[in-house]
C-alpha cells in the first residue's frame, strides 16, 4: 500500500490505490463504481481492455459482503482467483473442475464472511443448492460478466444465462452489474430484458481503439500475405491469427514455423492439455504467435498483443470488432490486419444457407454479415464505419489517419456497365441454358477464355462471351464479389452458383448505377508514422 492516505479520499478510491496500485480510475468507471456502491443496478458497455472487472471488483471490496460473479470463462476462473489473492483480497470460486471437499472449503469461507469475491459459472448459480447457499450468507453485488451470453443472436449464447433474471426477484436489495464487450443497441436492449434490470442505469464508453490500426487487403495467396506482412512490421512479436476451420489453422500454424516465425495452434479439436499449455505460453512468453479459431482469446488478458490478423472473414462486426480488441490493451501502436476477397463472401454465404436454425435466424446471420461486408468494402474511414455501427461518432469526422483507407483512399469507379455484364451473364445462363454456375465460370465466359468448363458446356456460344475483355480476371472477381456484398447478387447451394437477387432488375434495367471500389493492384500500406 502506499501510506498516508488522505482522509478525504472515498472508498473507491482508496482501495483502487491500496489493493491494485492505479493511480486514477479510467473513463467512466468511477461513475459506474459510484453508482453500484449506492445500490443501484448497471449495464456496463466497454470494450475490451476497457477495465470492466474493476467496475465490480471495487463495489464488493466496499461493501459488506461477498461479490458473486458470474462468467462463463471457467478456464480462467483460477488464475483470475489467483491473480486476486496475490494483491491480497479474499477471492474464491466455485465451478465443475473442482472436487467436493474443494468446493466445501469455498463454502465455508462464503458464509463465514471471509470472501471478497465469488466467482461462479452460469450453470452452477442456477442450482438450488448454490441459491441456498447464497441466501445462507450475504451478498454485496451480483457482477454478470460477459452479459451478452444472455442473447441467443450471438454465437457466445448460454442457455444458463437466462436464469439469471431471477437473481433481482431472489435478491431485491443487491444491486445488479450486467457488463459486455459487445453491443449494438439490439444486444443492449436484449440483456437490459433478458436480464430483468429494467431500471439499471447504462454506461456506455468509447468504443474507439486509436492505437489499432485497422487495414483490409485483397486475399491472394493469404498464407504467405501474412508472412511478409509479419516480417515486415511484426518481427518478433507476439499476436493472433484467426482462422475459420481447425485444418487451416494447423495447416497455418505449421506453415509459419516452417518460415521462421515460432507460432502454435489452438483449436476446439486440440486436446484439453495442449490448449491449456498453447494458451499459458501465448501469455508467458514475449514473440509467440497463436494461430486459433475464434475458440481462443474469450477473456485473455495479454496487455503486448500487437497484432491480430484475419485470414478468413469474420462472421460479424461485433466478432471482428472483438477479436481485434485484442490487439494493443496496452494502448502502444497495434495492428488488426485482415485479408479478404471474393471466396469469403461466397462461403460464408453458404454456411448461413446450410446452417441450422430457422428462418429469422438466417435473416439475422445474412444481416451480421451484410455489415461485416459494408466494413470490408467501404471506401470511407474504416474506424468510423465501425463505430458508426457500435452507434457512436469517429473522433475526427475528416478521418482517423489510421487505417487504410484513411492512409490510402481507395479509388471508385462507376461498375454499372461491369454489374450490368455481369447479371446478364447469370441471366442468359439461366434463361437460355436453364443453367446455374459459380463466379469461377462467370468470369472465364466474360474474360472469353476457352476453358476445358467453357467448352464442355459450349459456353463460348454465349452472346456475353468475351464481352469483358476490358478487365482483368481479378477485377472481375472483384467486381463479382462486391456484388455479392451489396445484395445485388446471391448464391445458392453447396456449390455457391451465382443467382439474382430481387435489386438485381434495378441495375439490369439501368434504374441505377453502381459504384465500385477499385482492386488495389499493390498491397496496401505498410505501418506509417500516423499516429491516431
Ligand atoms: P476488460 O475486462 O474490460 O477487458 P480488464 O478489467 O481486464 O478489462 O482491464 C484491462 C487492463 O487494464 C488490466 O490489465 C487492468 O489491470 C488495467 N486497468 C483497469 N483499470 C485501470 C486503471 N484505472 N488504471 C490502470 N490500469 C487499469
Ligand atoms: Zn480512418
Amino acid at each position: 500500500g502506499s501510506g498516508g492516505m488522505a482522509v478525504t479520499e472515498n472508498e473507491a478510491l482508496a482501495a483502487l490505490h491500496r489493493v491494485f496500485g492505479f493511480d486514477a480510475f479510467r473513463g467512466e468507471q468511477q461513475a459506474v463504481i459510484e453508482h453500484v456502491i449506492a445500490g443501484g443496478d448497471a449495464v456496463v458497455l466497454m470494450p475490451t481492455g476497457g477495465g470492466k472487472s474493476l467496475c465490480y471488483q471495487i463495489p464488493a471490496l466496499v461493501r459488506p459482503g461477498t461479490g458473486v460473479v458470474v462468467s462463463p470463462l471457467i478456464a480462467l476462473m483460477q488464475d483470475q482467483v489467483d491473480a486476486l489473492r496475490a494483491l491480497g483480497v479474499r477471492a474464491g470460486f466455485m465451478n465443475s473442475t473442482q472436487d467436493f471437499e474443494e468446493r466445501r472449503v469455498v463454502e465455508a469461507e462464503f458464509l463465514a464472511g471471509e470472501l471478497d469475491l465469488l466467482y461462479l459459472a452460469p450453470e452452477r448459480l442456477r442450482l438450488n443448492s448454490t441459491l441456498d447457499l447464497l441466501s445462507r450468507g450475504k451478498v454485496s453485488v451480483f457482477a454478470i460478466d460477459e452479459a451478452h451470453c444472455v442473447s441467443q443472436w450471438g454465437h457466445d449464447f448460454r442457455p444458463d444465462y437466462l436464469s439469471l433474471s431471477l437473481l433481482g426477484e431472489r435478491w431485491p436489495d443487491v444491486p445488479r452489474i450486467a457488463l459486455t464487450a459487445t453491443a449494438t443497441h439490439a444486444t443492449h436492449r436484449e440483456i437490459t430484458e433478458r436480464l430483468a434490470m429494467p431500471d439499471a442505469r447504462h454506461f456506455v464508453a468509447s468504443f474507439d481503439r486509436p492505437n489499432i490500426q485497422y487495414r483490409i487487403v485483397p486475399k491472394a495467396d493469404p498464407r504467405k500475405q501474412l508472412l511478409n506482412f509479419l516480417r515486415e512490421e511484426h518481427a518478433g512479436d507476439a499476436g493472433i491469427v484467426y482462422c475459420l476451420s481447425r485444418n487451416s489453422v494447423d495447416k497455418t500454424a505449421e506453415f509459419l514455423n516452417r518460415s521462421g516465425v515460432e507460432a502454435v495452434p489452438y483449436h476446439a479439436g486440440l486436446d484439453a492439455g495442449t490448449r491449456a499449455a498453447h494458451q499459458s505460453r501465448f501469455l508467458r512468453e514475449e514473440g509467440l504467435v497463436v494461430v486459433a479459431t475464434i475458440a481462443f482469446g474469450m477473456g485473455i488478458d495479454k496487455p503486448d498483443v500487437r497484432f491480430v490478423a484475419h485470414l478468413d472473414l469474420p462472421k460479424s462486426v461485433e466478432g471482428y470488432y472483438q477479436e481485434t480488441g485484442r490487439a494493443g490493451r496496452d494502448g502502444l501502436p497495434s495492428t488488426a490486419w485482415m485479408a479478404y476477397g471474393l471466396n469469403d463472401v461466397i462461403q460464408q454465404r453458404k454456411l448461413i444457407q446450410s446452417g441450422e436454425g430457422d428462418e429469422a435466424f438466417r435473416r439475422r446471420a445474412g444481416q451480421h454479415l451484410d455489415a461485416m461486408l459494408a466494413l470490408c468494402e467501404t471506401v470511407r474511414c474504416r474506424r468510423g464505419q465501425l463505430l458508426a455501427y457500435f452507434g457512436q461518432d469517429t473522433p475526427d469526422p475528416a478521418g482517423c489517419g489510421n487505417c487504410d483507407t484513411c492512409l490510402t483512399p481507395p479509388e471508385t469507379w462507376d461498375g454499372t456497365v461491369a454489374a450490368q455484364k455481369v447479371l446478364s451473364t447469370v441471366v442468359r445462363l439461366q434463361r437460355e441454358r436453364g443453367q446455374k454456375f459459380g463466379a469461377v465460370q462467370i468470369v472465364d465466359i466474360l474474360l472469353g477464355k476457352r476453358s476445358a468448363k467453357v467448352i464442355q458446356f459450349d459456353h463460348d456460344q454465349l452472346s456475353v462471351f468475351g464481352i469483358g475483355d476490358d478487365l482483368e480476371e481479378g477485377e472481375w472477381r472483384g467486381v463479382v464479389r462486391q456484388l455479392l456484398a451489396q445484395g445485388l447478387l446471391a448464391v445458392e447451394g453447396d456449390y455457391g452458383t451465382l443467382v439474382l437477387t430481387e435489386a438485381s432488375g434495378t441495375v439490369l434495367r439501368r434504374e441505377r448505377e453502381v459504384p465500385l471500389r477499385k482492386e488495389p493492384k499493390k498491397p496496401a500500406p505498410s505501418r506509417s508514422g500516423a499516429s491516431g
